[in-house]
């Protein structure tokens, strides 16, 4: 085995995940590799539709979020049991999901990441790797490998680093099989949604725009598929074939497709990592958690997964915490994705076209007739309601931290804009320079500001003005009070390291 080079940290995988996780290594600079498989960003087909509002704030806090927003669409596109959830009236700067499909997310992603110090390694894939005290060997095809501190698998569901480290991915088998393509099509075809005995079919052109809160297609151009195939299990992949016969089966006509660019399959299966992390190694985005892409879940959840651990991770690997921080990356993120299984597996049952499913959808429907269900449910599938288990307290502790307009000596500043570099923030809106944080001064920023307004909270409404808070990188509020509250010297030192002597 020739060992070609070492980095701190090697990524298995470039999909959306592995793209972010690298970004915000990098940002806190930490040397990190992606070992991807595909020879460019290039993605066939279309896969996930778009952003919702907490990935969004997320690509805010860095500074990129404009760079998606220019290209895609805005629109309210939650639902539940037929039930929309509007967020507009939501307190957040993007009370929207943002409709624009996976190839372009990949892309803007890649274009940010190729402006920081990535390595890629593309065209090649991680085959194996082995663990020892200090590091991890990362084999590459042709008896290659590459050291690393960390190895990370962004590798998607089938991912091979979970395989190979033996960490269970207990879960539920699928119990409908959907084939999706993107193809032309010689005749005009019906677009929209068809609900049949089989189950639900689409077809939409690949461009569109939303106008008045409605789809609009483009008169042209290729046409998205999606088929619910009548058996679940098919082991082969899905020809053009398969298609026309899927087609003519829902449709009575195939309306002369071909020229595909993309058939695949996806299902409903459902199951999630029993860990994130052994050892050295951890996995996130669709390596950690899969599930079907009812509710658009997917790459959101991935997302963010890499933002709760790139900041943790660099830490650890720049020496300043301990790898035990590591764990609260799984303790964090563990429970979110097992939320976002049962609500998925939740919206694949109302999917069913029996008369029984029909009346379970009706009352679900009726009990989000009441404001605090409908709320909670669209607060839930937009991500804002996000809640990690920091302990007692203030209800914006473990809780995203709103971005508000600012007063500070120097002018008026957004929260987010204190975080595009990644770097934590103590936010003092009390009295100014009342805290000393010298012992941290290297690692967390101390802002002295002044903010008038409301404290509201996606769902939970209006909350008492917190004195001070402490932002963690990834928008988390890791600590809340003021001058006589006691624990923020307890705080730093959990989630920043141990304070530098003078
Ligand atoms: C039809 C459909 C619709 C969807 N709609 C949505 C939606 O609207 N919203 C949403 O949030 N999600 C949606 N999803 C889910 C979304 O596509 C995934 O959750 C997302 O792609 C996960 O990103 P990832 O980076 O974790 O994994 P992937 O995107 O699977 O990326 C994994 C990467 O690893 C590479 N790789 C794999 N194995 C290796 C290896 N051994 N070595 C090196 N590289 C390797 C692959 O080439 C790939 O680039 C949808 C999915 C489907 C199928």
């Amino acid at each position: 085995m020739t060992v070609m080079t070492e980095h701190a940290v090697v990524i298995a995988g470039g999909g959306p995940t592995g793209l972010m996780l690298a970004g915000e290594l990098a940002l806190a600079g930490v040397d990190v590799a992606i070992v991807e498989r595909r020879p460019s960003q290039d993605l066939p087909g279309s896969r996930a539709g778009g952003l919702h509002s907490r990935t969004i704030e997320i690509l805010d806090q860095r500074g990129i979020a404009d760079r998606f927003l220019v290209e895609g669409q805005v629109a309210q596109v939650g639902q539940f049991a037929g039930v929309r959830l509007d967020i507009s009236d939501f307190p957040t700067r993007h009370p929207y999901s943002l409709g624009l499909w996976q190839k372009h997310i990949e892309r803007i992603l890649a274009g940010w990441v190729d402006e920081l110090a990535v390595t890629f390694y593309r065209g090649r894939e991680v085959t194996g790797f082995a663990q020892d005290e200090t590091g991890v060997d990362v084999e590459l095809p042709d008896g290659q490998s590459v050291r690393a501190k960390y190895l990370v698998g962004c590798d998607g569901g089938r991912s091979l680093v979970r395989k190979a480290a033996g960490i269970e991915f207990p879960g539920w088998d699928p119990t409908t099989s959907n084939l999706i393509a993107e193809v032309e099509m010689t005749e005009e075809p019906e677009l929209g949604m068809r609900h049949d005995a089989l189950g639900v079919h689409g077809l939409g052109r690949v461009e569109y725009e939303i106008r008045d809160g409605e789809v609009v297609f483009a008169d042209n151009g290729p046409v998205r598929v999606m088929l619910t195939e009548p058996e679940v299990g098919a082991t082969s992949e899905p020809t053009l074939r398969d298609l026309s016969e899927g087609l003519i089966a829902v449709y009575g006509t195939d309306y002369g497709v071909h020229s595909p660019t993309s058939i695949s399959r996806f299902t409903d299966m459902t199951r999630q990592a029993a860990t994130y992390r052994q050892g050295r190694v951890l996995l996130a985005g669709d390596a950690a958690h899969v599930h079907a892409p009812d509710g658009g879940q997917g790459l959101n959840t991935g997302v963010q997964d890499a933002v709760n651990l790139g900041w943790k991770l660099a830490q650890v690997v720049n020496g300043a915490s301990a790898d035990g921080l590591l764990d609260t990356y799984h303790a964090e993120r563990h429970p979110v994705a097992a939320r976002v299984l049962r609500t998925t597996m939740a919206h694949v049952a109302l999917r069913r076209q029996d008369e029984r499913t029909e009346a379970l959808r009706e009352t679900i429907a009726e009990l989000l007739g009441a404001d605090e269900a409908r709320n909670g449910f669209a607060a839930m599938g937009s991500g804002l309601d996000i809640h990690y288990d920091l302990g007692e307290g203030h209800p914006l502790l473990g809780r995203r931290m709103p971005d508000l307009d600012l007063v500070t000596a120097d002018g008026p500043l957004r929260v987010f804009t204190l975080l595009h570099d990644g770097r934590p923030v103590l936010l003092n809106l009390g009295e100014p320079g009342g805290f000393d944080i010298a012992p941290w001064a290297d690692r967390v920023q101390l802002i002295d500001a002044k903010y008038d307004g409301a404290w509201e909270l996606p769902a939970l409404g209006t909350v008492t003005a917190p004195s001070a808070v402490l932002i963690r990188p990834d928008g988390y509020v890791a600590w809340v009070g003021d001058l006589t509250r006691p624990g923020l010297a307890e705080a730093l030192t959990t989630w920043f390291g141990a304070p530098t002597a003078a």
